[in-house]
């Protein structure tokens, strides 16, 4: 492998004169500690190299040898369960502050193999050659490496073995022979090849009313969370977590503070999966580099992870990425660029941060796997803008390649309305592609009416609420400034109703016993019931009756109550609350009649 000499370094920047040929991404290990790095830039003799651990007492002189492959990461079944560091190293208790140094140091994991292949057996890229079972947790499948294919000249029987043991041998057309273990290598930077990119008609189901009946994402889409200190952006995103209804969740914990990941760190192993009380742990995956580890590591994490969720992927499984935040690691970008004396762009970050948040969100799909399985990665990041400026370039940038977008509005937040999304400046691209999904579920949920139902029910009610809420903000500026008495009743009852949708149906706390979860039924029920009251307050209200009697019918405390009061077991109670309601409206209608 060939060697350069550092010449000069500038924190985790290093140039270097090669003596032998480096490539671009090629891993360097530096110094006398082997410090994990990765050739940026080469031109004639001279490397440059970013450096992903401390490189205080690193000298001019020092070696940097070439690893001759690109910057990867090892995947296996020891993922599972585990916590790392931006470069898929495991991190040893969260306590620690820096990562140690010195590359290549993995756990070691042992676990019950069983073959699915035989002897003679051809195999291609991808392919299932068996499973293993650790000693807790889910059965997972080993995959061969997507760029070997060929005959099965040895594989193991069932037994215990390690994540690195050979449990395959497989030899290729010209001949060479390759060692197949349960985890292989992957090039981070590299997305992992699939049969082909699906289209998706599935939502990710989150459980959170405003996302998924609102500005819903795609199972394999992508959607950006952006909002200032405090808005909410790691609660909402722990709470997808745990209950969204992905297989697999990788949790990327970016240039956070050490206190907040400590935060998440300290949780995710006390959280039980809602589907199966088994530890959520068990299907989740972290990566953790903090504000205080090295700043290039931060750069790579976010592929590493993506690469993790890949990986999953290709198992046929539907994985969510969690990625907290892409500002911290648009900074990294930015402080790596800086020293490169690179020339800066918008913000002072580089011409290339656009391209850079492309080639991440580009890898959230849904696909045909090399083996012939369905899975997929959906992506949800958030973003910290500075001071809450949604105009500044990592946001408006991110715009450009996600599809839903989930703005968090610190008002809302200081109001402790939660979720804080805003119903106005957020959006769903996706919402057309779903609504055959959604009418199934309508089709199943209670509360429904009898007959004459619109194209479809969900994309009605969803524009009817949007439409309230849009109203809202311009019947309060005007309410301000003539005051709300002042307004014709019509638009006095839109308000009221937008103010319905917003605490019976949006607002839900991500630490209510009932309401942390809703599922996609129970929030149909809650749309049709809000829908309908709506609907037949407008037609009271056409036929003489008065506004004060409508907005002082009892029935209202069940509806503002119905998210913490009708749990998922008892969804029946809808039916009752919608006959109760048509029987109210009935009685003051008549009533309103008699008096006339
Ligand atoms: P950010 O990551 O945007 O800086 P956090 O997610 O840490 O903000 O949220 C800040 C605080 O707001 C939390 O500690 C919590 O008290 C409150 N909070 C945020 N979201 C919710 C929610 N969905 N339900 C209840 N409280 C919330
Ligand atoms: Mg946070």
């Amino acid at each position: 492998m060939s060697v350069a000499r550092v010449l000069w370094t500038s924190g985790p920047v290093l140039r270097a004169r090669a003596s032998g040929p480096f490539q671009m991404r090629e891993a360097v290990h530096v110094g006398a500690d082997g410090l994990l790095g990765e050739v940026v830039a080469v031109s004639g003799d001279e490397i440059v190299a970013q450096v992903f651990e401390d490189c205080t007492g690193l000298r001019p002189g020092a070696e940097v040898h070439g690893s001759g492959a690109p910057l990867g990461i090892w995947v296996g079944p020891g993922l599972l369960g585990n916590i790392f560091d931006g470069l898929l190293r495991p991190l040893s208790g969260y306590r620690s502050e820096y990562v140690t140094a010195g590359a290549g140091v993995r756990r070691s994991c042992r676990f019950e193999f069983s073959p699915a292949v035989k002897l003679g057996d051809r195999i291609t890229g991808g392919a299932v050659f068996g499973r293993v079972a650790p000693a807790q947790g889910r059965t997972q499948d080993c995959l061969l490496p997507p760029r070997v294919a060929g005959e099965i000249v040895h594989i193991a029987g069932g037994g215990t073995c390690d994540e690195d043991a050979v449990l395959a041998r497989v030899r290729c057309e010209v001949g060479a022979v390759h060692d197949v273990a349960a985890s292989h290598y992957w090039p981070v930077r590299e997305p992992r090849p699939v049969a082909a990119r699906l289209p998706a008609a599935e939502p990710l189901v989150t459980g959170q009313r405003i996302l998924d009946s609102l500005f819903p994402v795609l199972l394999g889409g992508k959607a950006a969370i952006p909002g200032g200190f405090g808005t909410g952006k790691t609660v909402l995103l722990e709470a997808l977590a745990r209950s969204c209804n992905a297989d697999v969740i990788v949790y990327l914990g970016c240039g956070e503070r050490g206190n907040e990941m400590a935060g998440v760190l300290d949780e995710f192993p006390r959280l039980a999966d809602p589907r199966t009380g088994r530890p959520l742990m068990e299907r989740t995956v972290i990566i953790a580099n903090t504000s205080n580890m090295p700043v290039a590591a931060r750069e790579a994490s976010i592929y590493s992870a993506v690469t993790v969720a890949e990986y999953f992927r290709d198992q046929g499984l539907n994985v969510a990425l969690m990625a907290d935040s892409t500002s911290r690691w648009a900074e990294a970008l930015r402080e790596v660029s800086g020293r490169l004396g690179e020339l800066p762009g918008e913000g002072g970050y580089p011409a290339y941060l656009s391209s850079r948040l492309a080639d991440f969100y580009e890898r959230a799909a849904k696909v045909r796997t090399l083996n012939g399985r369905t899975g997929s990665v959906t992506l949800l990041s958030s973003i910290s803008p500075p001071s809450g400026d949604f105009s500044e370039p990592v946001t408006s940038h991110s715009k450009r390649y996600v599809r839903s977008f989930w703005a968090l509005d610190l008002k809302r937040a200081q109001a402790r309305f939660y979720p804080a999304i805003h119903p106005l400046q957020s959006y769903s691209e996706d919402a057309g592609e779903l609504a055959e999904w959604w009418d199934a579920v309508f089709a199943a949920a209670p509360a429904g009416a009898e007959a004459g139902k619109a194209a479809s029910e969900w994309l009605e009610l969803r524009r009817r609420f949007l439409t309230l809420l849009d109203e809202q903000v311009r019947l309060e500026r005007m309410a301000r400034i003539v005051g709300k008495d002042a307004l014709p009743p019509r638009q006095q009852l839109a308000l009221f109703c937008a103010e319905i949708v917003n605490e019976a149906f949006l607002r839900q706390s991500a630490f209510s016993e009932t309401d942390w979860y809703a599922s996609p039924q129970r929030q149909a029920a809650m749309m049709r019931v809000i829908g309908a009251f709506v609907a037949l307050a407008e037609q009271a209200l056409a036929q003489g009756v008065a506004l004060e009697r409508l907005m002082a019918l009892p029935l209202l405390r069940s509806l503002q109550r119905m998210g913490e009061e009708i749990g998922e077991d008892r969804l029946p109670e809808f039916d009752v609350l919608m006959r109760r309601m048509a029987q109210e409206v009935r009685r003051l209608s008549e009533e309103g009649a008699h008096v006339r």
